[in-house]
């Protein structure tokens, strides 16, 4: 992988050279479903609110290589789940689902996608 800014080699996600960090675009989407369709999901990448995440929607950010941290939080329940992002990877897609509780639809993290 090559620095986006001046060309030269990363190393572990980093450019020696200019010190930019190579991007890597996390999605958080969340397929259309029948199910909890009113319900909204807080997602947090990081300990940082990214937005709220509805029914047949996603959300994106920029992420860099390294471990990292989503929180999918609904009324009920949060869902905790780490990704690894590698030098190589382009983007990084985690979809989310829901199962409906007694009192409310709580967020099931399906899976996690490395392009
Ligand atoms: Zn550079």
């Amino acid at each position: 992988m090559f620095c986006t800014e001046c060309g030269k080699k990363l190393k572990d996600g980093v450019c020696p050279n200019c010190e930019s960090e190579k991007k890597v675009t996390l999605t958080v989407t969340r397929p259309k479903s029948m199910v909890g369709m009113a319900i909204s999901f807080t997602v947090y990448v990081d300990g940082k609110d990214i937005g709220k995440l509805k029914n047949n929607t996603s959300l994106t950010c920029d992420v860099t290589v390294g471990e990292h941290t989503i929180i999918v939080k609904s009324l009920e329940k949060e869902v905790k789940q780490n990704i690894l992002v590698k030098e190589d990877t382009n983007s990084v897609e985690a979809i989310v689902g829901i199962k409906m509780g007694l009192i409310a639809g709580r967020a099931v993290l399906k899976d996690v996608i490395y392009k």
